[in-house]
């Protein structure tokens, strides 16, 4: 989407370690006219699909999956990150570890909020390794929803996730793939959709 690869090449900056910092209009400062126009084009990505709910997970995907949700008029539910996990029957929990923390957390959602007759959308702002996707699709999985697919603001090309996603058959959609940056330059290179 060349909207979103302008402004990360206008705003985004490269940091050591292969991290994008986008806090201006994503992570932090939320540009929400933007997220508009991304809500649009996942409409228009997975128009096919009888999306009835979209999932994502705290905090950084809450903004976008609530923007994107006005355009498929359909609730979001958000996986949250359980500090002591209290596991009571209640909840659908699965294990993530993070990227930019290097530690493994529980993610859980309410049994009440995932259905077997659900037809979800995860949405995400970042795919690195897929550790998060692949926790929000063991939620799915385990209170037996259909995953119609997977929507991400900006998968970093050259980590795993993207290909173990796609591998597994599951209809991944990535508005900007960055293939390549450099930290000393703060060049960003992305990938020809
Ligand atoms: P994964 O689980 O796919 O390895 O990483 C995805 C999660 O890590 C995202 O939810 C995002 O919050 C965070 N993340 C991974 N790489 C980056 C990055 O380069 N920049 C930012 N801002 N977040 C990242």
């Amino acid at each position: 989407m060349k909207l979103l690869e302008d402004r990360i090449r206008k705003d985004g900056v490269v940091k050591e370690g292969h991290i994008l910092k986008v806090d201006g209009f994503l992570n932090h400062q939320m540009d929400v006219e933007l997220f508009d126009q991304m809500g649009k084009e996942f409409k228009r990505l997975f128009a096919d699909a009888p999306i009835n709910k979209i999932l994502t997970i705290e905090a950084s995907g809450i903004g976008i999956a609530c923007v994107v949700a006005q355009s498929f008029h359909v609730p979001v539910v958000f996986a949250k990150k359980a500090k002591s996990l209290n596991i009571d029957g209640e909840v659908y929990a699965s294990k993530v570890e993070s990227f930019t923390h290097k530690r493994v957390y529980d993610i859980i959602v309410s049994k009440k909020y995932l259905n077997p007759g659900d037809h979800v959308l995860v949405i995400d702002d970042f795919l690195a390794n897929g550790c998060a996707v692949m926790g929000l699709i063991d939620l799915i999985n385990a209170s037996g929803a259909t995953l119609e697919g997977v929507g991400i603001a900006v998968e970093k090309g050259f980590q795993q996730g993207g290909k173990m996603i796609r591998d597994k058959g599951i209809h991944l959609e990535s508005l900007a793939i960055v293939d390549d940056m450099d930290d000393a330059t703060g060049e960003i290179f992305f990938r020809e959709q």
